[in-house]
């Protein structure tokens, strides 16, 4: 595959949002190494530019960043995509509303997933992913099993918990789901904090109504 130095690279604007969001992922804390994923999904082209396996993000180039199709085939680049290219496919599958996905191992949400529990309305930043976000239940990464867990568990919201193992948050586009990933982890260490101290008073579904109707995520109830 000749990417001419990038004069004829496919999804060049896509591949410079996933280079720079892996990059913030790790400079925001939201994963270590190269764990965590992005993808972005242009529907027209049909094609959706993902970060490779196993490369770190502040050494991932433009070119290293993988071309694939809807159904996993590598339409361009020589690195493996990233192993969780099957979440990702299932998701753009099944939700026309989701354009961009990221996926971290950031520490407090993979804490309340490590306890098998939901994320519930302590802080209206929730609203960015719905009224609460659900916990997937566990299957070894990068399996169709898992894939299928989460997306049965994200129902209509914007995120989802992945049992012992991080948070996926999708939206209509790469800085949205990057923000809604960063506000999860922010909500996930209130919900750890407040848990520490006893039961959090939570928002009501009203509340949360409201607030969702702001963020323009009302569907997501
Ligand atoms: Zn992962």
């Amino acid at each position: 595959m000749d990417i001419n130095g990038g004069k004829h690279m496919l999804l060049l604007e896509e591949r410079k949002l996933v280079v720079e969001h892996g990059k913030k992922l790790i400079d925001n804390g939201l994963t270590t190494g190269s764990g965590g994923n992005i993808s972005i999904y242009n529907r027209e082209k049909g094609l959706i530019a993902m970060s490779p396996s196993g490369l770190a993000y502040h050494e991932t180039r433009v070119e290293d960043i993988v071309i694939i199709d809807l159904n996993g085939n590598i339409v361009e680049g020589d690195l493996t995509p990233s192993s969780e290219m099957g979440m990702h496919l299932i998701f753009y599958k099944n939700r026309d509303d989701a354009n961009a996905i990221v996926h971290t191992h950031s520490k407090f949400a993979t804490a309340i997933s490590a306890m098998g529990w939901n994320l519930e309305p302590v802080h209206y930043l929730i609203g960015f992913a719905g009224l609460d976000v659900k916990c997937a239940k566990y299957a070894t990464y990068g399996s169709m099993e898992l894939a299928e867990n989460a997306l049965e568990a994200i129902g209509n919201r914007n995120a989802v918990l992945l049992a012992n193992h991080g948070l996926i948050a999708l939206g209509p586009d790469i800085g949205r789901a990057f923000s809604t990933a960063e506000h999860l982890e922010y909500v996930s260490e209130i919900y750890y904090l407040t848990k520490t101290l006893g039961e959090p008073n939570l928002l009501t579904e009203a509340q949360m109504l409201d607030v969702m109707k702001k963020f323009n995520t009302y569907r997501y109830q």
